[in-house]
């Protein structure tokens, strides 16, 4: 027992220290956790004044929050080199709930700061809030303030915002750069840290430009790096009345696990800013090709067919960890695709089938209708070559097709897709809209399979 657990210990920390595959989700909160917690424990070791443990919670709070929005540069600059920010898509949903909380924190922060005070000293309140606005050392912290209440509630909504995706990123990105160096000019103008002021400003100064420099690396170094291995467009074929299949040629040592994606750009240089993600649909088999499987949605997928064989295309990747290689220990393998979440599905099976895979493979794939479904040949051929691999075919719409389920791969489709397989020893690996997963991963509840097998992908950010 002992020896297992000093197994698992020693396990643990070689991956801690080595981290050549991605690291856990586990390892990934502790380190962030320690990144956030850490400076904290050096300030409080220093010799400075006790000043009562309301205003001690409080710095300890705006240490953590500050850091923690610091960190929001990083987990948002496609960084896959560096380990610690290479799992994009646990980064893009650490983003997201953090920023929120972040900005509650922060819209809080002068009430916290101000009330009390106000509350012992006794003063008229609407005095006390003119004196603190029009109070000059605060003016960077006010506007800080002021943008940042306005940005989160902008990429709250973002969704329901009259602009397109990339045109609200670049001002996303900008807009909190700003907030960042106002931020950090407000806390070095206002905080007081004794004797080691000076230095302390410094860290945070050096903290702040060490973030936002991930930022500038991704909009200025990496296109450089991007435009020295672009890709070459072989084809783009419509393969239903919305669906596009894409397929690049590669010219360097790209590798890639099946499942995962890239970011493509199609523009005329690498650093016009309209990079959009799509999971590759080959596997690596299929190298120095690429394919891919595109959905018309917005302006840019409905753009497609204005693509020209032998252009370049410039290809960030690969990233997302919904891969087979973690999982070998299961007993079969439930694959469900909703609308083009078939294309990481797809490379899926197609590498279970060059490995000759002898696990029950069970394919659910739902669209509006039957004449949405792609590779239904590819499909077809793998259940009579594949040891035991079955597709059920989900319809939204009624179809004439006779072999497929009618609604939603919901709950009683689930159940009846998959009663001749061992669920709850089994992988499953699912992709499709954020709607759809989230409706699928309520469904597959009712299956007692622990949640580490279940890998999905979903398709937006
Ligand atoms: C990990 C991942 C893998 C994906 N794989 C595929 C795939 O294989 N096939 C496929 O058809 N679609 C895939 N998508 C979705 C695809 O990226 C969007 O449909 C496409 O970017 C929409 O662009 P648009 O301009 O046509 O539409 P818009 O109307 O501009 O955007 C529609 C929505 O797509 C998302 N989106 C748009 N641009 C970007 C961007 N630059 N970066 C991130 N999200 C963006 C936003 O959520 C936006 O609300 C994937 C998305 C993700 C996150």
């Amino acid at each position: 027992m002992a020896s297992l657990l000093e197994n698992r210990i020693l396990a643990s920390f070689s991956q801690f220290i080595k981290q050549k595959t991605y690291p856990t989700q586990g390892w990934l909160t502790i380190q962030f956790a320690l990144l956030v917690l850490i400076p904290y424990v050096f300030l409080a070791i220093l010799p400075m004044d006790n000043k009562g443990i309301y205003v001690e919670i409080l710095s300890f709070l705006n240490l953590v929050m500050m850091l923690s929005m610091m960190l929001q540069f990083p987990l948002a600059a496609r960084l896959k080199h560096a380990k610690l920010f290479s799992r994009i898509d646990w980064n893009m949903q650490q983003h997201k709930r953090m920023g929120k909380w972040i900005g509650v924190f922060f819209f809080l922060h002068p009430l916290l700061i101000l009330l009390p005070k106000w509350l012992l000293s006794g003063a008229d309140l609407r005095l006390s809030i003119i004196e603190s606005i029009t109070a000059p050392r605060l003016l960077t912290g006010i506007i800080a303030w002021v943008l940042l209440a306005v940005w989160v509630l902008s990429s709250i909504y973002k969704n329901k915002l009259p602009i397109a995706y990339d045109k609200w990123k670049l001002w996303h990105t900008a807009g909190f750069m700003v907030v960042l160096i106002l931020a950090t000019w407000h806390i070095t103008q206002v905080g007081s840290h004794g004797q080691f002021g000076q230095y302390i400003n410094l860290l945070w100064w050096s903290a702040c430009f060490l973030s936002l420099a991930f930022t500038v690396y991704g909009y200025a170094i990496k296109p450089k790096l991007l435009s020295q291995h672009a890709c070459t467009l072989v084809s783009r074929e419509k393969v239903s009345f919305n669906d596009w299949l894409i397929t690049l040629k590669n010219h360097s040592a790209f590798t890639f696990q099946p499942g995962q994606f890239v970011w493509l750009s199609t523009k005329t240089s690498a650093y016009e800013l309209d990079y959009h993600p799509f999971s590759i649909a080959s596997t690596p088999r299929s190298l120095p090709n690429l394919s891919f499987v595109i959905r018309e949605l917005g302006d840019y997928t409905r753009s497609l067919e204005q693509l020209k064989p032998g252009q370049a295309v410039f290809v960030d990747g690969p990233y997302g960890n919904m891969t087979l290689a973690a999982n070998d220990a299961s007993n079969a393998i439930i694959l469900i695709a909703s609308g083009v979440g078939i294309a990481p599905i797809i490379g899926l099976l197609r590498a279970l089938a060059e490995a000759n895979d002898p696990r029950p493979i069970r394919l659910i794939y739902g669209n509006r209708t039957y004449s949405q479904m792609l590779f239904t040949e590819e499909l077809a051929h793998f259940e009579n070559t594949l040891n035991n691999f079955k597709t059920r075919f989900v319809c939204y719409l009624p179809s004439t097709f006779a072999i497929y389920y009618q609604g939603f791969i919901d709950q009683t489709c689930l159940q009846s897709a998959l009663q001749d397989v061992p669920v709850e020893t089994s992988s499953v690996y699912l992709c499709g809209s954020d709607i759809a997963v989230k409706n699928i991963r309520k469904g597959l509840k009712q299956f007692p399979i622990p949640v580490r097998n279940i890998h999905f992908e979903q398709l937006s950010f």
